[in-house]
C-alpha cells in the first residue's frame, strides 16, 4: 500500500489530518484513504477521562 495515500481520520471527531500535525473537520480527499487515528486534542481528553496522563517530556508545554 501506497503510504502516501493514507490520510488519518480522528475516530472521536471526525476530523482529517490534512497535512502533519494540522487537523481540520473537512472531507477525506479524493484519492485518500482513510485510516482511523486520533487528534491530539482528542488524544488529551481520551488520555484525560481515562485517567492515563503519561508523565513524558513530550506532554509537557
Ligand atoms: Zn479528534
Amino acid at each position: 500500500m501506497d503510504e502516501r495515500k493514507l490520510i488519518f481520520v480522528c475516530a472521536w471527531c471526525k476530523k482529517v489530518e490534512i497535512s502533519k500535525g494540522v487537523w481540520e473537520l473537512i472531507k477525506v480527499p479524493d484519492g485518500k484513504i482513510p485510516s482511523h487515528g486520533i487528534c491530539p486534542e482528542c488524544g488529551e481528553k481520551v488520555r484525560k477521562e481515562s485517567g492515563l496522563v503519561p508523565k513524558k517530556k513530550s506532554d509537557r508545554k
